[in-house]
């Protein structure tokens, strides 16, 4: 559920009318519901209530300082993937010992930068990666936190290019090798271990690859117990899906009982690292009709927004509904939902039927808050448009629209032009 809702003809954020928000801050922007981020992370937490646990929200959905707050401050912490993440958490003003840091491709310069935060843990993914965290870590006379992300090569069900827990993807270390680091890890004079994780995929809905992996898991902490290895964390990653257009999506506390009942006897601290499930519904980006055509082959609804501003469709083929901002079409049409871009993949929506939209019509992308601006480019030079947040009847800009200094910042023509 979410607070984009009609009143009348007209779609409201919570209690703002959309259209009075374009009408201050322009065509195309992301909306995000204040109160909609809220619950969300709320109803997450409420199924883990019964069990010792921290949510790691991903900051790579969405990591807009006013989302991050969001969650801060209800107790969440972050699950970061770059040295830049980990900047934009701390700006928001998380505790650092609520920061897990994942992802295959950790420079030194932000393995040093967390250390030097004082993170709760590194997720490592690869052998190389643990030897160079204790290498940097004992010149620094500190000690790594780390877990390792352990592949359990269960397939989650979703688009492969969000599979990252099949034995082909890159993510992670096999159980087999695992358990050979972990040994390894022992010994290893800037390391202390402290948890196991994995992460399988995105955008699942089902419960079951959480579970099979949760048991695949369980064996390698049983394992590491006999070697004298205990752990005090278990990550067991983000990944649970939302309702795009007709999926049916665990509801967090289905997901919450099973994954307790499967982990309660390990006496372990669990960590969620959820992103989708939390954002995905409480944004939307608002785009503005500029040309329509005809064709007897195919009709086009030419936008000012493209897949540069959201790129899930052209990416993934992905479903994103799309509603009038105000319902005053005069029927519905089958057509394609175009952006500007000078390519063919640059669309939101491909022959669907939708509103007879005219210029100057107002649409909404909907479930647009996760991986929508956070994915966005200046592709074409298109300065990325403006956030905006509501809360009640209130709204605020919570990332100005870039303007075209912006877009050549840095830039400079060389000396022997
Ligand atoms: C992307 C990612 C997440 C969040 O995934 P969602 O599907 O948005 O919940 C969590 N953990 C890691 C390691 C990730 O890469």
């Amino acid at each position: 559920m979410h607070h984009f809702q009609y009143k009348g003809n007209e779609l409201y954020a919570e209690d703002v009318a959309i259209r009075d928000i374009v009408a201050a801050v322009g065509s195309p922007a992301y909306i995000y519901s204040q109160a909609t981020l809220e619950r969300h992370f709320k109803a997450f937490d409420e199924a883990f209530a019964s069990a010792p646990h921290t949510i790691c929200y991903s900051v790579k959905a969405n990591s807009n300082l006013a989302v991050l707050k969001t969650f801060i401050k209800l107790g969440g912490g972050v699950d970061i993937v770059s040295g830049g993440e980990l900047y934009r958490a701390l700006k928001a003003g998380v505790a650092p010992q609520k920061v897990v840091y994942s992802g295959v491709g950790k420079r030194d310069d932000e393995i040093e930068y967390a250390l030097n935060t004082g993170i709760l843990m590194f997720n490592v993914e690869s052998e190389q990666e643990l030897t160079r965290i204790s290498e940097i870590a004992t010149r620094m006379g500190k000690k790594a936190g780390i877990a390792i992300r352990v592949n359990p090569d269960v397939d989650p069900q979703t688009h492969p290019y969000i599979t990252t827990g099949l034995k082909n993807a890159k993510f992670g270390i096999t159980i087999e090798r695992a358990i050979e680091e972990y040994k390894r890890a022992m010994s290893l004079p800037g390391i202390e271990i402290i948890g196991i994780d994995c992460h399988i995929g995105s955008q699942l809905t089902k419960v079951a690859p959480f579970v099979d992996s949760i048991k695949k898991l369980k064996n390698v902490i049983a394992n590491l117990k006999e070697m004298g290895i205990s752990l005090k964390h278990f990550d067991l990653g983000g990944g649970l899906g939302i309702q795009y257009n007709d999926e049916e999506p665990p509801l967090p506390a289905d997901y919450g009982q099973s994954i307790i009942a499967e982990t309660k006897d390990l006496g372990l601290h669990l960590i969620f690292e959820p992103g989708r499930n939390i954002v995905g519904n409480a944004g939307i980006l608002v785009a503005k009709c500029l040309f329509t055509k005809e064709r007897d082959e195919k009709n086009f609804i030419m936008i000012d927004a493209g897949m540069n501003d959201l790129a899930r469709p052209a990416l993934y083929g992905s479903f994103h509904g799309v509603k009038p901002v105000v319902k005053d079409q005069d029927g519905m049409i089958v057509a394609d939902i175009v952006g500007p871009i000078c390519e063919s993949g640059d669309f939101l929506v491909k022959d669907r039927e939708v509103p007879m939209f005219r210029q100057g019509d107002l649409m909404a992308f909907m479930s647009a808050g996760a991986y929508g601006f956070a994915m966005s480019s200046s592709y074409n030079s298109r300065p990325r448009v403006a956030e905006v947040m509501v809360k009640g009847d209130k709204f605020e800009v919570v990332r100005e629209r870039e303007n075209v200094e912006e877009l050549i910042k840095g830039e400079k023509i060389p000396s022997f032009l």
